[in-house]
């Protein structure tokens, strides 16, 4: 099971460009994943050949579109193994399902009620939490991290209860590429009758969730973190949690009858698409996941893996560099700081040498709380990247340390 990465990367026309007159090293795939030219192509072919308002048309371009996009929901059940296609919601991106998600528990949680967030969350799934328990007095408990950068299960045991209504918990932490123990976090919350969401935006681009092997009630994933194009995620929900939420928004598509008196709304998953949908982008995200089924991903597992073990050592060999998220259970992100030196200017010495990290809080402030940090520079490494690449980083590392210190 081993990539031919060098053709892989014939697929991706970006990787090919200069940046500052140097080859890209593109190493800010958490942030958002380059896009290979099958997904690039369905883009051309869906604007050149059939572009139309899909479900509502007679005529044969609408048709077209709306079987394309029916083809891709399809896609995207089989991927996450979800039990019905209409447990699979078209989005904008994780951000939309986890607000779809809070918005409709606003008429299921009363003051009292309880929901557990964890310490390694993103910012997105931290705030729509906060005005939910705004709304409806519920109030917020945080599962704890520990140095490596791991969630506390044994704090998580304490603050489960039959208060206990709602657990959110990210797959894989963006920041720190932390890999958290869903399964065990999603059988706990279940015995106190608690529904769980998981965040799998960081997760995607590398596992393949199984989302009724796991019993999660919900999912959120963005295409873009995965050979996708931007503006277009899902929400997977099992069929009756999607029934007991009211509709997100109003509008066309999610209604079966409208009179001035009253509105009944459509079956699922209408019920949550109000509007015209991110069209292209559904059909995109269906050919992106395609494209990452035929490489594999046990495949992109592993080698990513061979990845995340020669940088760590690579960076690590550097003196005064510290890695900050040191679990075991982590996938291809190295978060690091240099002693003395700000992660900003690292970032911009780093992009002068055409290599592209993020710099910053990652959207994880609570995170760099923990651990009195203004923020890291991350690299986060695709099953595209190669070691070489991670060689001109490290010699770009040691150059922003020698000029910088
Ligand atoms: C990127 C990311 C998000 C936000 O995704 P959007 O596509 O911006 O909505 C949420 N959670 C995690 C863990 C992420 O990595």
């Amino acid at each position: 099971m081993s990539l031919n990465v060098a053709n892989i990367r014939k697929d991706f026309p970006i990787l090919s460009r200069k940046v500052n007159g140097k080859p890209l090293v593109y190493f800010d795939n958490a942030a958002t994943s380059q896009t290979p030219q099958q997904v690039i192509d369905c883009i051309v072919d869906y604007y050149s050949g059939y572009n139309a308002n899909i479900h509502r048309g007679v005529h044969t371009l609408s048709q077209e579109a709306t079987d394309k996009y029916e083809e891709a929901r399809l896609k995207i059940q089989a991927h996450f193994n979800a039990k019905k296609s209409h447990e699979i919601i078209f989005t904008s991106g994780t951000t939309h399902g986890i607000n779809l998600v809070a918005n409709g528990f606003s008429s299921l949680l009363k003051k009292g009620d309880e929901i557990i967030v964890s310490a390694l969350e993103h910012h997105s799934n931290i705030v729509p939490w906060q005005m939910l328990c705004e709304r409806t007095g519920a109030t917020l408990k945080v599962i704890p991290m520990n140095q490596d950068g791991e969630l506390v299960m044994s704090e998580f045991d304490k603050l489960l209860s039959q208060n206990t209504k709602l657990v959110f918990v990210n797959h894989i932490s963006n920041a720190l590429g932390t890999i958290n123990p869903i399964e065990a976090i999603i059988e706990k919350a279940h015995q106190v009758d608690a529904a769980v969401l998981i965040d799998g935006a960081q997760a995607c681009p590398h596992i393949k969730p199984d989302v009724q092997a796991l019993d999660v009630d919900f999912y959120v994933a963005s295409a873009h973190k995965m050979c996708g194009p931007t503006g277009v995620g899902i929400l997977y929900g099992k069929e009756k949690w999607l029934n007991l939420l009211p509709p997100y928004q109003g509008g066309g598509e999610m209604i079966a009858e409208v009179t001035f008196e009253k509105t009944t709304y459509a079956d699922l998953p209408h019920k949550f698409e109000a509007g015209t949908p991110n069209i292209c982008g559904g059909i995109a995200f269906g050919a992106a996941i395609d494209y990452m089924n035929a490489i594999g991903f046990d495949a992109i597992a592993n080698y990513e893996h061979e990845l995340l073990e020669y940088a760590t050592e690579k960076l690590l060999a550097i003196d005064g560099l510290k890695i900050y998220g040191t679990s075991k259970h982590k996938t291809s992100v190295v978060s690091f700081n240099l002693e003395g030196i700000h992660p900003y200017d690292v970032g911009t010495i780093l992009d002068k040498l055409g290599i592209a990290v993020r710099t910053g809080h990652h959207c994880a402030q609570p995170i760099m709380d923990f651990y009195k940090i203004p923020g890291t520079v991350r690299a986060s490494f695709a099953f595209y990247n190669t070691k070489e690449e991670i060689d001109a980083l490290v010699e770009g590392v040691k150059k922003a340390q020698m000029m910088l210190s």
